[in-house]
């Protein structure tokens, strides 16, 4: 196609330059760069280049903007919008770029934006710190981060991008610009769940919080056939909760692995999950009730090291293993007709992978005005997702439809807004879920769009429309 018109000369020259890695698709090095989560959007660039550092960032953007070549920016490579790579045009992946540093008597730490969060846990827990992020710990931080970020510590300490202080960004000028409250405040408005839009982030620096090692961790696995018992009771459990307490309940299948009961191998199962950051032991005082729920299948709750938490939920996310088309919405409390409606799917899933799973939302999240960050969702209490997972490109139709039909009864209840990172744009208007994710907060994004990235070079993304000078 036209994005692969790169000269010899130009491309010896960037080779030249760039201190990390170049990969053409004849280089050996382009095979085993780390693939996408998603395998329904492996991508296949004409050029890869993976930075060491911000250096080599500005030296691609640079190269991309010269060459009229289509842009795209990995972080972890999670998206399960298909975000993660191109078909021919550039990706810029950075993998190699995962460094965190940390500030234990500040209590801030600064990733690079390549980093996972198994990477950042690691280093923070080191001081029993934490940066809240989410809750697989191969996920990259940069695009969880520029989305929202939502992981177990969120009713009590917010969201990711409420404890983000200051990133570094090359924009599409190829200028390396730091946001924060006091410099380029409007860039760093817009970072705060506008996605990718404004530049490649190249470091992050977050507030920690002191958490764990020992944190008390809920995980209990019941039969769907004890649906009813189970959702309603944990829906007056989780009323009662105080924000300390992150809860979520889902209902998948599994097949066997050692990484898991066997006794819910290989079929539907419910399993309630929580986090209490605070005294362990107070912790499982306030998890017990959760764990009395009818007749468990398994229970692998107890006080856990929080590194183990993070890595609780990581067999089933697999990198590469399976298609998905996932869709979110959010509602402001779990009533009847909602539950009725979860439920349903949860019973009536099309495919073993299929997870529905709502997730307990507020707290510190909503003490956060809706116009603070581009991230506007700040009331409702429940976010409900349904991620289609599947393994047989055959049956691509029929989950993706499955999930939007099953999407449409519960958003018809819910407070319109959708989380972009939970969003699959395959065959959709993104536009559309960029309306639906930003609302008022769109014509901002716009405009600061328009200051940063006029011509659009970064695209591949949620994307927003810079808007008309
Ligand atoms: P990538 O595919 O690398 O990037 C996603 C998007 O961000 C792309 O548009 C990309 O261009 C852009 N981007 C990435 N890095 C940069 C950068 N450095 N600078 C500028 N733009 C960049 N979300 C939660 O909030 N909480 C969770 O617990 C959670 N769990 C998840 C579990 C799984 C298994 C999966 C697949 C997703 C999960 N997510 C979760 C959603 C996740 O936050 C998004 O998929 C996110 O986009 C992944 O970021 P990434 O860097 O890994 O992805």
């Amino acid at each position: 196609g036209p994005q692969t018109q790169i000269s010899d000369e130009s491309l010896g020259e960037l080779r030249m330059i760039v201190r990390g890695d170049v990969l053409t698709r004849e280089d050996p090095g382009y095979a085993a760069v780390r693939p996408a989560y998603n395998a329904m959007h492996p991508g296949r660039p004409a050029l890869v280049v993976r930075p060491t550092g911000a250096a080599d960032v500005i030296v691609a953007i640079n190269f991309a903007r010269a060459n009229g070549l289509v842009v795209a920016v990995r972080g972890g490579g999670h998206s399960v919008a298909g975000l993660s790579s191109v078909d021919g045009g550039l990706l810029i992946d950075l993998a190699r770029m995962n460094g965190v540093v940390v500030d234990p008597e500040a209590r801030t730490v600064r990733v690079q934006g390549g980093a996972l969060i198994g990477d950042v846990d690691h280093e923070t827990q080191a001081f029993g710190l934490v940066a809240p992020s989410g809750i697989v710990s191969d996920t990259g931080v940069a695009g969880l981060t520029l989305g929202g970020g939502e992981g177990w510590l969120r009713r009590k300490h917010g969201l990711a991008i409420d404890n983000l202080l200051s990133a570094q960004v090359v924009c599409a000028d190829g200028e390396l610009r730091t946001a924060s409250a006091d410099t380029n405040p409007d860039l760093f408005w817009a970072l705060r769940g506008g996605g990718g839009n404004f530049g490649v982030v190249t470091s992050f620096t977050f507030r920690c919080h002191p958490v764990g090692p020992i944190v008390a961790f809920a995980g209990v696995f019941h039969p769907v056939e004890d649906a009813e018992n189970v959702y309603r009771k944990f829906r007056e459990w989780a009323a009662t909760v105080p924000e300390e307490i992150s809860a979520m309940i889902g209902c998948t299948t599994l097949p066997a692995s050692e990484n898991t009961p066997p006794e819910i191998h290989n079929r539907p199962f419910i399993v309630t999950g929580a986090l209490y950051s605070g005294d362990s032991l107070e912790g499982q005082k306030i998890i017990q009730p959760l764990r009395e729920i009818g007749t468990p299948l398994a229970d692998i709750s107890g006080p856990l090291p929080f590194a183990a938490v993070q890595a609780a939920f990581d067999e089933f996310f697999r990198r590469g293993t399976l298609r998905s088309y996932w869709k979110s919405t959010f509602v402001e409390e779990l009533t009847d007709p909602i539950l009725d409606i979860i439920m349903d799917k949860a019973r009536s899933r099309p495919s073993d992978r299929v997870f529905v799973i709502a997730f307990q939302m507020g707290g510190a999240i909503n003490r956060v005005g809706a116009g603070e960050t581009a991230y506007s969702e700040r009331s409702a209490n429940w976010m409900i997702s349904i991620d289609g997972n599947w393994a047989d490109e055959a049956d691509d139709d029929r989950v993706i439809s499955w999930v939007r039909d099953a999407w449409a009864e519960v958003h018809a209840h819910g407070t319109g807004t959708q989380y972009l990172n939970f969003t699959g744009v395959e065959g959709e208007g993104v536009t559309a879920g960029v309306e639906s994710a930003f609302g008022q907060n769109l014509v901002r994004l716009a405009e600061i769009k328009a200051k940063y990235d006029p011509q659009n070079l970064f695209r591949l993304n949620n994307n927003i429309v810079p808007a008309a000078g």
